[in-house]
C-alpha cells in the first residue's frame, strides 16, 4: 500500500464523518424546532389572545392550539385549562362555564338527547345555575330557550321557582308505561301506567293505616320499619290514610274533584287515572296519629320524615316549591317508595323525581 493511497482513505473517512455529523445536527435542529420552538411560538400566540401562561402551556401540550387560535377568547375556557382539566369531548361546554362535574355534563348529554340544539344548550349553560336548568329535562314545549333564560333571570328574586311564561304541556305526548312492575317507575302528568295495571298488594295492619289500605309488600314492610324508627324517636307515629288505589277509584276520584272544585283545581291536586303513583301500591298519604286533623306539616312527624324519610327508602314526591315541575301543588302528606338505594340518592342530588329520573335515564 501506498503512503498516498492511505491519506486518499483517511481523506474519504473525514469527509464521511462530516457528513454524517451533519445528518445528525440536521435532525436534531428539526425535533428541536417541533419540540421546542413550534410549541413556544404556540403559547405566545395563546398569551397574546388573553390566555394565562399556564393555559396555553395546557392547551399545547392537549393539541388544541389550532381549536383555540381560531376562536375567541373565553374567560371560562382560560380557567378550566388553568386547572389543567382534560376536556376530551366536552371542550364546547368547558368554552361556555366552569366547575363542570360529570352530571354537569350528563345533562349537557341529555338536553341534546331530548332534541335541543347544542348551541342553545350552550346558551342555557353560559347563563343559569345547574337547578335552572334540570325542569327543561321535564318541560315538554319550551321551544325558545332563549325566552326561558330570560324568564328564569327574571325571576330569580323569588322564593319559590317561579316563571312567567309557561313551558309545559301536561297530558300531552302521554308515554304509556306497559310493565309498571319496576320499583322505580316513573308516573307523572306526561308518563301512565295502563288502566289494568294492578300490582301485588298486601293488606296493612291498622296499626299502621285506616282500614282497608293495601301496598306493595316492600312498601309496606319499609313503611312499618319507618314508623317504628319515629316512634322510637319518641314520636306519635304517622298512618296510612290511602294507599294503593284502583284504576277506578283513581278515575272516581278525580271526577269528582272535576264536579265539585272544577277542572284546574282536580288537575292540581289529584291525579287524573293512570297517572296517580297510588296506582303503583308504592305511595302512601300519611298523617299524624296524634293529630290526624293538623296540617301536616305543623307537626314534629313530618319535620322527621323530612330528615329521615330516604333512609327507609321514601321520597316527599311533591315538594313545595316544585309545582311547576312535578305538576301538582306541595303535598306534604304524600310519599313515595323507590328503595332506600335510589331513595337515597335523589334526596341527595336535591332533584325531583321527574328530573331525577330522566337526568340518570330509565
Ligand atoms: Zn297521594
Amino acid at each position: 500500500m501506498t503512503v498516498q493511497r492511505i491519506r486518499r482513505k483517511k481523506r474519504r473517512l473525514r469527509r464521511k464523518i462530516k457528513y454524517g455529523l451533519f445528518v445528525i445536527l440536521t435532525i436534531a435542529f428539526i425535533i428541536a424546532i417541533f419540540l421546542v420552538v413550534i410549541p413556544f411560538i404556540d403559547q405566545m400566540r395563546l398569551s397574546s389572545m388573553g390566555y394565562s401562561r399556564e393555559s396555553a402551556k395546557n392547551i399545547v401540550s392537549q393539541k388544541l392550539t389550532k381549536t383555540v387560535l381560531s376562536r375567541e377568547y373565553s374567560a371560562a375556557f382560560d380557567t378550566n385549562m388553568i386547572k389543567e382539566i382534560d376536556v376530551k369531548e366536552y371542550l364546547e361546554l368547558y368554552y361556555v362555564t366552569v366547575d363542570i362535574d360529570d352530571t354537569d355534563k350528563l345533562l349537557y348529554d341529555r338536553l341534546q338527547d331530548l332534541g335541543y340544539q347544542q348551541m342553545a344548550v350552550l346558551k342555557v349553560f353560559s347563563a343559569l345555575t345547574f337547578n335552572e336548568i334540570t325542569p327543561l329535562l321535564v318541560f315538554n314545549s319550551a321551544e325558545d330557550l332563549d325566552i326561558y333564560i330570560a324568564d328564569v333571570i327574571a325571576n330569580r328574586d323569588q322564593e319559590i321557582f317561579v316563571l312567567s311564561n309557561n313551558y309545559t304541556d301536561h297530558y300531552e305526548n302521554i308515554k304509556t308505561i306497559d310493565d309498571s312492575s319496576a320499583i322505580d317507575v316513573l308516573i307523572n302528568k306526561y308518563r301512565a301506567t295502563v288502566s289494568d295495571y294492578v300490582p301485588d298488594l298486601v293488606d296493612m295492619s291498622v296499626q299502621y293505616a285506616s282500614s282497608g289500605q293495601q301496598l306493595q309488600t316492600e312498601a309496606y314492610q319499609a313503611f312499618t320499619k319507618m314508623v317504628d324508627a319515629m316512634k322510637s324517636d319518641g314520636l306519635g307515629g304517622i298512618y296510612v290514610y290511602s294507599g294503593y288505589r284502583s284504576y277506578q277509584t283513581q278515575e272516581r276520584i278525580y271526577n269528582n274533584y272535576v264536579r265539585s272544585k272544577g277542572q284546574q283545581w282536580a288537575d292540581r291536586y289529584s291525579a287524573r287515572p293512570g297517572h296517580s303513583e297510588h296506582q303503583l301500591g308504592l305511595a302512601v298519604d300519611v298523617t299524624a296519629t296524634k293529630s290526624p286533623s293538623a296540617a301536616f306539616e305543623t307537626t314534629p312527624e313530618y319535620l322527621w320524615l323530612q330528615d329521615n324519610a330516604y333512609r327507609y327508602g321514601f321520597i316527599m314526591r311533591y315538594p313545595e316549591d316544585s309545582e311547576l315541575i312535578t305538576g301538582y301543588g306541595y303535598e306534604p302528606w304524600h310519599y313515595r317508595y323507590l328503595g332506600v338505594e335510589l331513595a337515597t340518592k335523589v334526596y341527595q342530588s336535591g332533584l325531583t323525581y321527574d328530573e331525577y329520573k330522566i337526568l340518570y335515564g330509565e
